[in-house]
């Protein structure tokens, strides 16, 4: 046995008057060069340790290993956490003035320029606005009046059509009438290229949104962002990004490459500190359930599986590549024949990997994810958005939509994400949805026998650890409430009050 307080061995942080959920006793975990060094009784008296230990008493709050959000677009988070919502906007008249407001609060002008520094003012992107509900029309004039030149472009909930007002109309070179929309095609091209910004602009924003996910416990998050992903990592944790750890998925179109950079699944990137390795391979075999372009077996009510984008003899070539060259493959898969399909191509490729999604599963499936190693990446909030679509269009057969207790119960391994943006980078909405299977919106639980406890939630979601214990990484969040006995609201909403990762502080301390 070690003794902590052996001066050779002396912690460099302590995280005192600290409890595991669900338990009284106070305690004092010791963290040692980025791991937890020891878990001992709480001594009040700190003055046996050396005088360079820092201290930081937590006062009995609540200690869990960090979290991971296991699915993550993270361009696409940060580009959506810096456009104005307009989704609640019910005529055109009140989305110019929630303009109004934005361009008034706002001191950003010149954001994405790091440093404070003034810089060109970034085009104001709003989106979400429903223009067919609203009783008035939008106009060239009312965005102009509210935005004091600063170009302006709102992209509507369909994406279908753009608003601009006559300074985006200008930077863009796109003629627009009176009214001030582009719509189809035209607002399709625009859309794309407001989504084309800089590095120098996104890399502050990227950074921001790392800050929010260590202030909601966040520890570390696997990027599926659809690019070459390693170089962008590298150089913003070059740059100064330090608030997570980050896992860089490749996709097909660049495993070549990947391959001839000597990268593979699991490796560290060297110049990264630590923070940055590969991620998986992600391949995309189906669409999604909104589109009614997840692979089904039976048809939906309107005709039609859905597609399978990829054979399965490529997808079988691409696995058995994957394992040669040592990547874990990522398989996105959300009808239950498309998820029959990726279990069949890990099985004849003789390889491990992750299912992302998961969403539909036949019942004989359930147990093969355990048998073949296949992680269930999983994103419990989708369950709730997508609830009315999945009663439409997978009807009487909802039973097995975002199974996540059977297929716990069958001997799969779950590994909880977001898909941000399509839902918020924060795992305690995620593990709300996985263990209250509700909104706070009285609506009452949905398929309430597939709720995860709320340790089970709390494990798949911080990689199967569940509990610190001496010898885990120091990625750790402190909570002020008890994740075990706080209501469904506290622990939706669960107050963070600290976050480290390799014992450094990303978040308060
Ligand atoms: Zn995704």
């Amino acid at each position: 046995m070690s003794d902590p307080l052996d001066p050779c061995r002396a912690p460099d942080l302590v995280l005192a008057s600290v409890r595991h959920p669900g338990e009284e006793i106070c305690l004092d975990v010791h963290l040692r060069a980025g791991a937890v060094s020891a878990i001992i009784p709480s001594r009040r008296d700190s003055s046996a340790l050396p005088a360079a230990t820092r201290v930081v008493d937590l006062d009995g709050r609540y200690v869990i290993p960090g979290l991971w959000d296991e699915h993550v677009h993270m361009t696409q988070w940060a580009l959506a956490s810096n456009r104005l919502d307009l989704s609640g906007a019910g005529s055109a008249r009140e989305a110019a003035a929630v303009v109004g407001a934005h361009m008034a609060g706002d001191t950003s002008a010149g954001a994405g320029n790091g440093a404070g520094a003034p810089g060109p003012i970034q085009t104001l992107v709003g989106v979400g606005f429903r223009d067919a509900i609203w009783p008035d029309l939008p106009s060239l004039d009312l965005l102009d009046g509210v935005t004091r030149g600063r170009p302006t472009a709102l992209i509507s909930h369909d994406l279908h059509s753009v608003w601009l007002n006559s300074a985006a109309a200008q930077q863009y070179g796109v003629p627009v009438d009176a009214g001030g929309l582009l719509r189809e095609e035209p607002a399709f091209d625009l859309t794309r290229e407001l989504g084309q910004l800089p590095d120098a602009v996104v890399d502050p924003w990227v950074w921001q949104a790392g800050q929010a996910a260590a202030a909601r416990g966040v520890v570390g998050i696997v990027d599926f962002e659809m690019t070459w992903n390693p170089d962008a990592w590298l150089r913003r944790i070059s740059g100064g990004f330090a608030a997570l750890r980050v896992e860089a998925g490749v996709y097909p179109q660049d495993l070549d490459r990947a391959v001839a950079e000597g990268l593979r699944t699991g490796l560290s990137v060297a110049g990264a500190g630590g923070l940055l390795s590969v991620g998986p391979l992600k391949v995309l075999i189906d669409g999604s359930l909104n589109t009614r372009t997840a692979y089904c077996v039976d048809p939906y009510p309107n005709g039609g599986h859905g597609l399978l984008t990829v054979s399965e003899a490529e997808l079988l070539a691409l696995l058995v590549r994957a394992r040669q060259a040592g990547f874990v493959p990522a398989v996105h898969a959300i009808g239950d024949a498309a998820n029959q399909v990726a279990l069949d191509a890990f099985e004849a490729a003789g390889i491990a990997g992750r299912v992302e999604h998961a969403q539909f599963v036949r019942s004989e499936d359930f147990a093969r994810f355990g048998r073949l190693g296949v992680t269930a990446s999983v994103q419990p909030a989708h369950a709730l958005d997508d609830r009315d679509a999945a009663e439409a269009n997978w009807p009487g057969r909802t039973d097995r939509s975002f199974p996540l207790r059977s297929l716990l119960a069958a001997g799969a391994t779950l590994a909880l994400g977001s898909d941000a943006p399509v839902a918020p980078l924060d795992p305690w909405i995620a593990m709300s949805a996985a263990t209250a299977r509700a909104r706070l919106d009285g609506r009452g639980p949905w398929h309430a026998e597939q709720a995860l406890t709320r340790q089970e939630a709390l494990t798949s979601s911080s990689r199967g650890r569940g509990r610190l214990r001496v010898g885990d990484p120091a990625d750790i969040a402190v909570l002020d409430g008890d994740p075990l006995t706080v209501s469904d609201a506290e622990f939706a909403a669960m107050p963070v009050a600290a976050t480290l990762v390799a014992g450094r502080f990303t978040y308060g301390g």
